[in-house]
């Protein structure tokens, strides 16, 4: 799998251990997806584009570097809202746009109930946020939208991925880069991540 990327740093590795864990609180799941999600956003911008610039600290001049990237997040209602909340606290003049896919929960086919996406253009960096990757139905229909409009690159920032979803994504979107902290072994046959973490929202939001 080319475009697949599996972050391995301890810290991320910690965390995940954490949200895994079945007796983890709500405030303990809550803490560890944040620090995961930041930490794995973070490796995902690892190849953003720079610009140099002149500065003047209070002793001297400097050269110093400039963030010079456009990027709309799209969090995949519901459990890539968990993610949201590190995302635009890292880069704050970000757009969000939000796309509402909802799982049959026997087909695991994903329609969508709403839809609202800034401007995406050919200098848009699109980051789509789902912490769980699992047949990948939901962000195979988010990018059969997202691609025709050419945007510079789509990355896609996970925490758990299985194998059947990661190898749908790069059958037809080979040029998307997927982020995940593990490649789980398999799905249930209600398309559960197995072994995963369980349901993602639930236990983010404190539902369930
Ligand atoms: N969504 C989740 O929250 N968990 C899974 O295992 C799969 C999809």
């Amino acid at each position: 799998m080319n475009n697949l990327k599996i972050v391995k740093h301890p810290l991320i590795q910690d965390s995940l251990t954490h949200l895994r864990d079945r007796k983890t609180s709500l405030e303990k799941f809550r803490h560890h997806s944040d620090k995961i999600c930041q930490l794995m956003l973070i490796e995902s911008m690892k190849d953003f584009k720079l610009t140099n610039l002149e500065i003047d600290t209070p002793i001297g001049k400097t050269t110093g570097s400039k963030l010079n990237e456009e990027v709309v997040f799209i969090p995949v209602l519901r459990a890539g809202v968990a993610m949201l909340f590190g995302a635009i606290q890292l880069l704050p003049k970000s757009k969000v746009g939000f796309v509402g896919l909802e799982r049959d929960e026997n087909t695991a086919i994903a329609s969508e109930y709403y839809w609202k996406l800034p401007s995406i253009t050919q200098n848009t960096t699109v980051i789509v946020t789902d912490p769980m990757l699992a047949t990948g139905g939901s962000l195979v229909h988010l990018l059969r939208q997202i691609v025709p409009k050419k945007p510079k690159q789509i990355i896609i920032v996970s925490v758990v991925a299985a194998g059947e979803g990661v190898q749908v994504l790069e059958k037809e979107f080979p040029g998307v880069k997927v982020y995940t902290a593990a490649l789980d072994e398999k799905l249930n046959d209600k398309k559960y991540i197995v072994p995963g973490l369980g349901d993602y929202g639930d236990r983010y939001f404190g539902t369930g």
